[in-house]
């Protein structure tokens, strides 16, 4: 069992327009106090001295911190957890990478995730973005400048507005040609009560399809293991911190309403910033679910369903115990939809992919 850390940066410059995460614009002053309080928590963590896997840094934008509080934070993380084999991520935005242009903080962190969602102005703005394409772009080169790497691009696909096939293979090109480590694609699903859903409503319901299928061809051309629903990587390049949520390992939550999982209970650090703030990052995480051996296995088959690696042989036999879900496994593999796998589990194909949901729940 390995272990991981996700610590969330709740502040954001402004709202995208499709966005319900917790996050919020900060002065200096709540960001400093805030970043006590973390550094706080992470040096109470009652797990000190274990080896993590990975760290990341999410958010919000965790890249509006100033240089002074990340290297706080990441002193911190070093003086109580062992990272030395660990994968250190932080996510950006294009906006605020020079916050991250230094070489002392580039070094330490192994990994760096640009939220691009696009390379067309038009769809940026529909989105409320901050950046444009060509701040997308400069973001990145100025990261590898600075000795970055192994990087992430996040785009987001089947979005509203016209002529988004043809935009989304110009980003698609784009992206390719700039030749991230890892690309993440990301189906828009439209929060109820943004501005998005106001002016759009559910859209994408019926037409995620194409733009999903174009993406899975145009990255695995270029070289791109399609190792997860959304998740293309380069050789070696697989993100090692989702891979511990997709596999059941722990990882511990630092930061207002972070989630954390110690193998059987799923928590959430559950307060707003102020809270987090006003008690110094103590807070008693919520006990959000507690799973049975069942739930953990039907967990097991919904997570090692997203991977192209699939299930091993052991959990598709106890799947297949039941006659029905046999029957359904023989016709998702007869329509094309999933396929024996080389250690003799399942596993889902692109257009398999595109249903996962409803496969899923079949199989649960
Ligand atoms: S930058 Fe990310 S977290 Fe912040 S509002 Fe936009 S989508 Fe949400």
């Amino acid at each position: 069992m390995s272990l991981s850390a996700y610590i969330h940066i709740p502040f954001c410059k402004r709202k995208c327009y499709y966005c319900a995460f917790y996050s919020y614009q900060a002065f200096p002053d709540t960001i400093n106090a805030f970043v006590s309080a973390l550094e706080n928590q992470i040096r109470r963590s009652p797990y000190a001295g274990s080896q993590l896997r990975s760290v990341f840094f999410g958010g919000g934008t965790p890249s509006v911190l100033p240089l002074e509080c990340y290297l706080r934070l990441l002193d911190a993380l070093n003086d109580v957890f062992d990272l030395s084999n660990a994968e250190v991520t932080t996510e950006l935005n294009p906006e605020s990478v020079r916050n991250l242009l230094n070489s002392e903080l580039i070094g330490r962190f192994t990994r760096f995730s640009i939220g691009v969602q696009s390379f067309d102005d038009e769809e940026l703005s529909l989105l409320g973005r901050l950046h444009n394409s060509s701040q997308a772009k400069d973001a990145y080169f100025a990261l590898r400048d600075a000795g970055a790497k192994n990087i992430n691009i996040d785009l987001m696909i089947a979005l509203p507005g016209p002529e988004h096939l043809k935009k989304l293979e110009n980003t698609l090109e784009t992206a390719i040609s700039l030749d991230p480590d890892h690309i993440s694609a990301y189906i828009l699903t439209p929060e109820e009560g943004t501005p998005l859903y106001k002016k759009y409503g559910d859209f994408n319901e019926d037409s995620s399809s194409e733009p999903y299928i174009m993406v899975c061809e145009k990255l695995k051309q270029a070289g791109y293991e399609h190792y997860e629903i959304s998740n293309f990587a380069k050789k070696d390049r697989r993100c090692v911190h989702n891979m511990c949520y997709w596999t059941q390992q722990q990882y511990f939550a630092f930061g207002p309403s972070a989630c954390g999982f110690d193998g059987i209970h799923r928590y959430r650090i559950n307060c707003s910033a102020k809270d987090y703030i006003s008690k110094n990052g103590i807070i008693t995480p919520s006990v959000e679910e507690t799973l049975d051996t069942d739930q953990l296995f039907s967990e097991k088959v919904m997570l090692s369903l997203r991977l192209s690696d699939g299930t091993d042989a052991e959990t598709l036999a106890k799947i297949c115990e039941n006659e029905t879900k046999q029957r359904f496994v023989d016709q998702l593999i007869s329509s094309f939809l999933a396929r024996i796998n080389e250690s003799g589990g399942l596993s889902l194909t692109d257009r398999g992919f595109l249903v996962s949901n409803s496969i899923i729940s079949e199989l649960m």
